[in-house]
């Protein structure tokens, strides 16, 4: 009984989820839903990632339990940025972000980012309408996190451990992260970088503009 519920729960998501893909696709935005434990880095990366992406518009769903304050950081570099906050939700449903997209004007963007919960659980269960799932991963949380969660990066089109720069100061096995993902997933590329120093963020520009590419080959690059 306990599991029919939560299937209906999930259904009625996934069906606002494809309504928010849709209007998306409609807009010409590609948009990615950015996944990882609190202070792993998500905000700040969006914050190195929108002024590289110029002269392509951002716009940028934040959800946090409280505060505005990761919207505030991302309002200096994106076009338009709404704080969807959850209050006890520990995850953005597709009806959260069907009601951010409401506020924002989708003509003229090209991306859409979306910075879910910090939680390494629950996001992974809900479509948004994204058309891809970035995971990310911190060398501060130790090397066993794809181990411990391995829904959040099966569900995963790229995985990006941050704060590479501190690989020199912390005990962090890397080769252990590409062992655990070669057995529960082997299609997403695994980019390493460092928001900090710069480092990676190259490659990690590539794949976003590619993704996008892909999605709207018609439009012009980038
Ligand atoms: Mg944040
Ligand atoms: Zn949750």
């Amino acid at each position: 009984m306990k599991i029919k519920v939560v299937e209906s729960v999930l259904k009625a998501n996934d069906a606002v989820a494809r309504e928010n893909r849709k209007r998306l696709d409609a807009a010409g935005v590609l948009a990615i839903n950015l996944m990882s434990a609190p202070g792993s880095g998500k905000t700040l990366l969006l914050e190195k990632t929108i002024p590289a992406l110029a002269p392509r518009r951002c716009a940028v769903l934040v959800g946090d339990l409280q505060t505005t304050r990761d919207a505030e950081r991302l309002g200096s570099v994106a076009t338009q940025v709404t704080q969807i906050n959850t209050g006890t939700g520990c995850h953005l449903t597709a009806t959260q972000v069907a009601e951010g997209l409401d506020g924002l004007e989708l003509e003229g963007m090209d991306y859409l980012f979306v910075e879910n919960v910090g939680n390494m659980v629950c996001p992974a269960a809900f479509d948004l309408g994204e058309h891809r799932r970035v995971a990310l991963l911190s060398v501060p949380e130790g090397d066993d996190k794809v181990a411990k969660y391995p829904t959040l990066f099966q569900a995963a089109d790229a995985i990006v451990l941050t704060k590479v720069d501190l690989l020199g100061v912390l005990d962090y096995e890397r080769q252990r992260v590409y062992e655990d993902l070669s057995r529960i997933n082997t299609r997403a590329p695994l980019l390493e970088l460092s928001s900090k120093t710069g480092q990676g963020l190259e490659g990690w520009l590539t794949w976003v503009q590619q993704q996008r590419q892909r999605l709207c080959p018609s439009r012009s690059p980038g």
